[in-house]
């Protein structure tokens, strides 16, 4: 059987019915992974470029299926987002990261944690709570959780997610919008929304490599521009990510970015490879 639509290819449903089997399969597996040790976190440095320390990681999350070997997170968490299970998938991972900023707090290592939050989380009024449990639980302070959102959480009920947000910053943790820029959203919107952080997005600092054309470095280095005029008025601290060549840090540094994070620092690592020489990281 195959369907076309007015403006699209040729699509064959059978293929359709399979991919969605594969995808209930999948997610199956991912619910019974939670229960296991299949899940596991990778952390990335962020380097604050006025000290040339590493003060803070972000939490990626790493799944090796039994089966098909490591998935990209791109393919399984957009799977979790589309359901419930999205709700002790996030527990899981915060509760795992918590874990290991404890640890590093024992071993005298001073390290922020980010954790990502999908739009769904940030709409549940009892994230702020939950938080807080997990927080007391692990022993670390809320200071040293960062959480990170993109902008279009708030695409589906601002007033509800920005209330959230508050009760997250009333305990203290720093909350971050990823992927800024990429979404629909004017930067004044920014004064009303109790976010300490901008991530700008990796496409933006993609247009600063050499291999971009003079005009998507333009759009690019302005955009940031706009960016980092606004921060000191908004309290806010604008991060980099995706930043994989020093001549683009160094770009990025002139543009106003406060902290750099990519692969011209580290790849994200398990926090076992993480070592003292990359938290004092300094660019030649
Ligand atoms: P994100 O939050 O925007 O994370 C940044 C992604 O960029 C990560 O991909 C990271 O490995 C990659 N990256 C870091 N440095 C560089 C660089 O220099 N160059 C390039 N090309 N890429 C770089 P990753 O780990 O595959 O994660 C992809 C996305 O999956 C994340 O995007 C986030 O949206 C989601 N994700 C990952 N871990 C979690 C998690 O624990 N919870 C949730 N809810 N989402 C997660
Ligand atoms: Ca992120
Ligand atoms: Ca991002
Ligand atoms: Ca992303």
């Amino acid at each position: 059987r195959t369907s076309r639509r007015a403006d699209g290819p040729v699509v064959y449903t059978s293929s359709m019915d399979e991919g969605r089997a594969e995808r209930v399969e999948l997610l199956a597996d991912l619910r019974g992974a939670l229960d296991g040790d299949e899940l596991s976190l990778h952390f990335q440095p962020k380097l604050d470029l006025a000290s040339g320390l590493v003060t803070s990681v972000e939490s990626l999350v790493r799944w090796e299926h039994p089966r098909l070997g490591r998935l990209a997170p791109d393919l399984f968490v957009p799977l979790a987002e589309s359901t419930a299970l999205i709700d002790p998938f996030t527990h899981h991972l915060l509760g795992k990261a918590l874990h290991q900023c404890r640890t590093w707090q024992d071993q005298g290592i001073d390290l922020s944690v980010a954790v990502n939050l999908s739009a769904r989380n940030v709409q549940d009024p009892s994230l702020p709570e939950r938080v807080a449990a997990a927080l007391a639980r692990a022993g670390v302070p809320a200071s040293r959780l960062t959480l990170e959102m993109t902008e279009s959480s708030l695409a589906e009920d601002p007033a509800r997610t920005i209330e959230v947000l508050e009760r997250l910053a009333a305990i203290g943790t720093t909350i971050s919008l990823d992927d800024f820029g990429t979404g629909y959203s004017s930067l004044s919107y920014l004064q009303r929304l109790p976010v300490q952080e901008l991530k700008i997005d990796k496409s933006f600092v993609r247009g600063l490599e050499a291999s971009s054309s003079a005009g998507d470095a333009a759009v690019s280095a302005a955009l940031i521009r706009s960016i980092t005029a606004l921060k000191d008025a908004l309290g806010l601290r604008v991060v980099a990510e995706g930043v994989e060549d020093l001549h683009v840090l160094e770009r990025l540094r002139e543009l106003g970015c406060d902290t750099i994070q990519g692969y011209v620092i580290s790849r994200p690592l398990p926090a076992d490879q993480l070592d003292a020489s990359t938290f004092r990281w300094h660019a030649a």
